[in-house]
């Protein structure tokens, strides 16, 4: 992070000082940082800013099922049915502000085995990126209670989007969380079904990948469930185990 600030810094200061002679060049040299900024803000697979695991360590046919922006009160049980079914052990990245609304899920998620992880406190997808060091501080720590109120303590974050933020490291760091990101996703809201959400999933899949799909009103009523319910059949087809990863198994 010190090092894209730096950047960005002799970026302008060089542009000023060659204003007066070359104005494209000026041009460039301005901007120029400021596309590298955006790129570790916005950019998935981005590092620069804060850590974002995108893969576990095993030498297993194994994957991590994260699934993000719950508990829902329909979708929830509906899931946790299914990933019983298949012996199969998940992540579920939760909104603080949903967390609130239905601590028995958070519970019945628990109960069952799975990982309850921090997913911000009320999902800010357009605002996170410029959020202030006390937004930010809110976004954790009012979901941390949410949590804390269900008997959770929550170890991993992952930001709306995966879009980071000029304050997330330090955030992250001084409560003790580890960020996640993902190596293959579903964008399901950009989907017309189920199987074309699995097939995006499971495109490039290999031992250690971190799986992203979603669950509640956010995604499309044909694909509800049934995507998580597709990709769980055709891994247990294709011989692989869905586990949640120890943190020594977190590597890039
Ligand atoms: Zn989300």
């Amino acid at each position: 992070m010190r090092f894209l600030i730096f950047v960005n810094l002799a970026g302008k200061a060089a542009a000023i000082l060659v204003g007066w002679t070359s104005p494209v060049a000026a041009l460039a040299l301005w901007f120029a940082p400021d596309a590298l900024v955006a790129y570790h803000l916005f950019a998935p697979q981005a590092q620069g800013f804060v850590r974002m695991h995108r893969r576990f360590s095993t030498g297993s046919r194994e994957v991590w099922l994260t699934i993000d922006d719950g508990p829902d009160p329909e979708d929830t049980p509906r899931i946790l049915e299914l990933l019983a079914a298949q012996g199969a052990r998940a992540t579920f990245f939760v909104i603080g502000e949903n967390a609130a609304q239905h601590p028995e899920l958070i519970r019945a998620i628990t109960a069952a085995g799975h990982e309850v992880a921090h997913h911000t406190h009320t999902h800010p997808l357009a605002t996170f990126w410029c959020a202030s060091p006390d937004r930010v501080r809110r976004e954790l720590d009012l979901a941390f209670n949410a949590l804390r109120a269900s008997g959770i303590t929550p170890t991993r974050f992952r930001p709306p989007a995966g879009i980071k933020n000029f304050w997330l490291a330090r955030a992250l760091r001084t409560r003790g969380l580890t960020g996640v990101g993902w190596s293959a996703r579903g964008l399901e809201r950009w989907s017309h079904e189920a199987a074309a959400v699995a097939d995006r999933v499971l495109r490039h899949l290999a031992p250690g990948a971190i799986l992203l799909l979603h669950e509640g009103p956010r995604v499309p009523a044909a694909i509800r469930v049934q995507a998580i319910r597709l990709v769980l059949e055709r891994l247990q087809a294709q011989g692989y185990r869905v586990v949640v990863p120890t943190p020594g198994q977190l590597a890039d």
